[in-house]
């Protein structure tokens, strides 16, 4: 079997799910199953949703409720048969009465739980795969619908929950094969799981890829899909360079690392379950389906260039601690990761050099407390407003003058560098810049990395460090 993950793009509307149907109907001798994600923006608008009943404006987030609601009735309309469409809309208006009042007791609260934003969020994959099933019957796909929270078990850890594999792996051995064994195309809601007590959960945001790998470790898939709206995994984010360029190939832990430090295209977790079970990964464009992806897997055939891919991560802080000459440094260090980790902020990178620890990390919230910890241990300088850039290449590995090259492009474009990491590892380098310099630094090294000599397929890797150093 083989599982096709569709993001928020290719089901945002009903020519997007006639897409989607087409495609899968081109798979059924491979027996796929489907995963599916909100239509495009629907998870921001149950974000807003709950966001706003929490302020006590019900009416508003009973007003974004009724336009999910309208955009689903439309799609269906555009597909369905009316006995078929006035089904779905049952289903939907009891789908999203219990949005409403999970609304309602959230207004009432004032407040809102971590659980009830999972729970709100949780009527967007669960509406549009309950559509999708329907809309691929209607098109002459066999499809089941089957419930991810009863089928993918996970701890009761909001907004990001862990997958419990074990009991994910008995649900979903019970439940799927039997839809295949009839030749029916099981529809699941991505993103979307329960805990062993019932208790509705999410992967986090951007959490239908991790879905897609998960079902695809348990069942022992020959290949996992995920098709968006991009032909594949390209060379940076295509919102930032137009003339970013489709990778054939990529390695896991490239890929791994490249979604780690910001390219959306993946979530980072998609594939710690198929490097586990050894299952390829295409990424695919729904809405060009006839053009090659990108193939993920374990280990991928060297591109012309040393790099493979310049990933670019907002919202970043960092903060320099510098401990007083007294304390040890083993007590030092110890001291402020224990404090990181109470306070749930894992670290993007971190550099140490004598008594001083250089720190970056997401976003900029609560840390005024952290701040005010984090000068029991020391003197304190925190700067926020910064982003990673993360250039990833396996073959840097051994590689002479590799940093030389990007922070020689760096500084021919003036741009200041705020704190450098290269693991051990050595497939990655990344570093820190102000968040204003970040997309002309990604656009710089994109030129000189990657544009400069493309087309020339002889390409090889010290040419293009030779332009880098030029
Ligand atoms: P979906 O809704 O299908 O999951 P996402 O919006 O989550 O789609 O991810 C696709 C987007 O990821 C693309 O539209 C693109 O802007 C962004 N992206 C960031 N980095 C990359 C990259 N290196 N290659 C391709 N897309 C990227
Ligand atoms: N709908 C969810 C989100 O927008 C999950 C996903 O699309 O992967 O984050
Ligand atoms: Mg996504």
């Amino acid at each position: 079997m083989i599982v096709m993950k569709f993001g928020g793009t290719s089901v945002q509307d009903s020519t997007a799910i006639r897409r989607v149907a087409s495609i899968v109907a081109t798979r059924l001798a491979e027996q796929p199953l489907a995963v599916v994600s909100a239509m495009g923006g629907v998870t921001d608008k149950l974000v807003q949703t709950a966001e706003v009943a929490a302020r006590g404006e019900l009416s508003q987030a009973l007003e974004l409720l009724q336009a999910i609601r309208a955009r689903h009735i439309l799609a269906a309309s555009e597909i369905l048969v009316q006995a078929e469409a006035n089904r779905y809309a049952e289903e939907l208006d009891a789908r999203l009465g219990e949005a409403t009042a999970l609304a309602t007791a959230i207004a009432a609260q004032g407040a809102l739980t971590p659980a009830q934003h999972s729970h709100m969020l949780s009527f967007g994959e669960l509406i549009s795969s309950q559509l999708v099933a329907a809309a691929f019957n209607a098109l002459g796909v066999p499809a089941a619908y089957a419930d991810s929270r009863a089928l993918i078990i996970t701890d009761a850890h909001h907004p990001a929950a862990t997958p419990q594999p074990g009991p994910t792996r008995a649900r979903l051995l019970e439940a799927i094969p039997p839809l295949l064994s009839k030749n029916l195309v099981p529809v699941l809601g991505g993103f979307i799981a329960g805990s062993e007590s019932g208790q509705i959960t999410t992967l986090g945001r951007g959490g239908s890829d991790y879905s897609a790998a998960i079902i695809g470790a348990a069942l022992n898939a020959s290949r996992i899909e995920i098709w968006t709206d991009v032909s594949g995994i390209l060379t940076t984010d295509p919102r930032i360079c137009s003339k970013a360029q489709r990778i054939a190939e990529i390695g896991f832990h490239e890929a791994t690392e490249l979604a780690c430090f910001g390219a959306k295209v993946l979530h980072p977790a998609t594939l710690l379950p198929a490097i586990e079970h050894d299952i390829p990964v295409a990424v695919l464009n729904s809405h060009k389906p006839n053009e090659d992806g990108t193939i993920i897997r374990a280990t991928a055939a060297q591109g012309p260039a040393p790099f493979r891919a310049i990933a670019l991560k907002r919202n970043i802080s960092i903060f320099n601690v510098r401990a007083p000459r007294h304390v040890g440094s083993l007590r030092f260090l110890d001291d402020l990761f224990s404090l990181l980790r109470w306070h749930h902020l894992p670290s993007e990178i971190v550099a140490i050099s004598g008594a001083t620890a250089s720190v970056a990390i997401e976003g900029s919230r609560d840390l005024g407390r952290l701040t005010t910890e984090l000068t029991s241990l020391g003197e304190v300088e925190f700067q926020p407003d910064m982003a990673i850039i993360c250039l990833v290449g396996e073959d840097i590995r051994g590689r002479v003058g590799i940093a030389s090259s990007v922070f020689g492009i760096m500084a021919t474009a003036g741009i200041n560098i705020r704190m450098i990491a290269q693991g051990s590892s050595e497939i990655s380098v990344s570093f820190v810049v102000e968040e204003k310099d970040a997309v002309k630094s990604v656009q710089e090294l994109h030129r000189h990395l990657f544009e400069e000599h493309s087309g020339t397929a002889s390409r090889t890797g010290s040419t293009a460090m030779e332009t880098a150093q030029a």
